[in-house]
């Protein structure tokens, strides 16, 4: 019997059922996984994006705003003959200057030559920044520099931040009337302003986010690791040809996912008037494990969901499988029953489905059928048995038609056959003697002369009702056909039935037979011969029997005559 044979219907249907809620909810906690994963990580992503987008458009439109200002200040007309005479105007408009933009850690003009003529408070008036990239290039055409440390005014400023001052320089030349150039109006932004945008955009983007600017070269120039090279130049080149986007990838050992935005595309390129632009790249990023935690906690919930959904799955199919199997284990209990129990003859109808209706109907109906076979059965061998016995009684009384004598109602030779056998049996296993006697009615041919063959038939019964009187029980007495009768002596030797024989030989003589009125005298002559030893059946001694008888004849009849033991020897030899 196989494992599913020997297992209830309930338990194998809530297995069942079991492992159907589990792979379905595997299958929709997994695909829910994979789908919210996705979803959460491209939210993370955008906003990692726009985080950038946001960064570097703040940076761009700050050095826009002041790379426009100073070009503007710098061409102001009623300033043009101010620049190298009136010190304390041009130190009023610079003040002002700083006043609309507090980034500015410093604002100077500086004559050709490289001196410093006015500076904010005063601040490194007189020496000379000759050399310096923002004036030199001033000289020709305004620029925004790249961020640096700050050499001189590092000393000079006061500053709350505790990193060391970094500038960004923004320069304009200043020209005359004729055009010609009399000095460079420069600007020292301090990096604190890009700082302080960071921060605030961290503060106002998810936990665990993070944002750098990167140099051209891919440098950080605002963030953590200030100067180091988080991303190989590759990505640096991918992000550089992009201008925004998103990728993933493992920073410092975690993955991460990050947005970006860069400075050197678009607009952004325009700053420097024709210049690729200073090509800043702006990069968020946040953990990805970070990103997707919501997923993993509305995958608890759902794992908790789906368990619960699949409890309440197998519990509905175990209920339902005792429901369906109930009424099956009814009835099976009902056919058990059946033949063993006197009072178990039918099955309960079943309820509940079509199904089990049909069923309880169809095996009632056969057992109805099964019972009827039955009954029919049990009177086709009642009747059998019956007409046997009568068959058996007819034999009976066939046989022993057979083996009767009509006319006497002794046996006759076939009768004889059997009782003979067995005494000759007897007498060969040495237990008891037998003899026979041939018994012959003397001059019968006359009684049925003179008295006519009814007088025959009526003085032969009465012989045979004597010799039957005569003898014992256990001895049998035949009619052997004619007027001629056979006598076996069980238990006697050839004298003993020799005196059995002249006793009956008297009482034939003189029993007074009578029919039609008249008295009928009537004797027989007797043949005696015991069974010898040698004898091969019981013929052979009714056959000496017979001589004997032969014998009785011929000496005058009415006698005995005894077969000689010798002479069974001598036939035997
Ligand atoms: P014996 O003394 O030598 O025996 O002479 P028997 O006349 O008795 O012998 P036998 O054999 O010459 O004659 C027998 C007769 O018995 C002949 C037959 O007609 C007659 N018989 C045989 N069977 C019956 C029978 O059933 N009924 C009658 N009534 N007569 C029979
Ligand atoms: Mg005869
Ligand atoms: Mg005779």
């Amino acid at each position: 019997m196989s494992f599913r044979n020997r297992v209830r219907f309930e338990h194998q249907l809530a297995a069942l059922v079991g492992l159907l809620c589990l792979a379905l909810v595997g299958a929709t906690v997994g695909g829910a996984v994979w789908l919210e994963r996705r979803s959460a990580v491209r939210l993370a992503e955008a906003r990692l994006a726009r985080l950038a987008a946001g960064m570097a458009d703040s940076l761009d439109t700050t050095l826009r705003e002041r790379f426009r200002e100073i070009q503007v200040v710098a061409a102001l007309e009623p300033l043009r003959e101010r620049w190298g005479s009136d010190a304390t105007t041009i130190r009023g408009v610079l003040s002002a200057m700083r006043t609309t933009a507090p980034d500015y850690a410093w604002l100077g003009f500086v004559a050709p030559d490289g001196r410093v003529r006015v500076g904010t408070e005063g601040l490194l008036e007189d020496l000379t920044v000759s050399g310096r990239a923002w004036f030199e290039t001033g000289l020709a055409r305004p620029n925004v520099g790249d961020v640096h440390e700050a050499v001189l005014l590092n000393r000079l400023i006061l500053r709350s931040e505790p990193e060391p001052l970094r500038l960004v320089d923004v320069a304009a030349p200043v020209r005359d009337g004729a055009g010609r150039v009399i000095g460079v109006l420069g600007g020292h932004l301090s990096w604190d302003w890009a700082a302080r945008v960071r921060r605030r955009l961290l503060d106002e983007g998810a936990a665990g986010t993070d944002l750098w600017v990167l140099d051209r070269r891919g440098r950080v120039i605002l963030g953590p690791h200030l100067g180091t090279a988080p991303f190989g130049p590759a990505r640096i080149g991918a992000m550089a040809e992009q201008g925004s986007g998103t990728f993933a990838a493992a920073i410092d050992g975690e993955r991460r996912l990050a947005g970006f935005a860069s400075a050197a595309k678009g607009e952004r390129a325009e700053i420097a008037g024709g210049d690729p632009g200073l090509g800043w790249i702006v990069v968020a990023t946040r953990a990805e494990a970070q990103a997707v935690a919501p997923v993993q906690r509305s995958v608890r919930a759902l794992l908790a969901l789906g368990a619960a959904a699949a409890l309440v799955g197998v519990a509905l199919a175990w209920w339902l499988g005792r429901r369906i199997a109930a009424p099956l284990r009814r009835m099976t209990a009902a056919a058990d029953r059946i033949g063993r129990d006197a009072d178990a003859t039918t099955l309960p109808r079943l309820d509940g489905a079509r199904e089990f209706v049909a069923l309880s109907a169809a095996l009632r109906s056969l057992l109805r059928r099964i019972g009827t076979v039955e009954r029919e059965l049990s009177d086709a061998t009642v009747r059998s048995t019956r007409v046997a016995a009568f068959y058996r009684r007819q034999i009976e009384d066939l046989r022993q038609v057979a083996g009767t004598d009509v006319l006497t109602g002794l046996l006759n030779r076939r009768g004889f056959t059997g009782p003979a056998e067995d005494a000759f049996a007897q007498a060969r296993g040495g237990r008891s003697g037998v003899a026979v006697l041939v018994v012959d009615i003397d001059h019968f041919k006359r009684v049925n002369d003179q008295h006519g063959h009814d007088a025959g038939d009526a003085v032969i019964r009465h012989v045979g009702a004597l010799l039957a009187e005569a003898v014992r029980g256990t001895d049998t007495v035949a009619r052997f056909g004619g007027e001629e009768f056979v006598v076996l002596l069980v238990g006697l030797g050839a004298s003993e039935a020799a005196q059995i024989a002249d006793r009956l030989c008297v009482a034939v003589r003189t029993a007074q037979i009578a029919h039609g009125g008249t008295g009928i005298p009537v004797t027989v002559s007797i043949g005696v011969a015991a069974v010898a030893p040698c004898d091969p059946d019981i013929q052979a001694a009714i056959a000496r029997a017979d001589a004997a008888l032969y014998e009785a004849k011929a000496r005058g009849r009415d006698r005995v005559s005894v077969a000689a033991a010798s002479e069974a020897v001598e036939r035997a030899a």
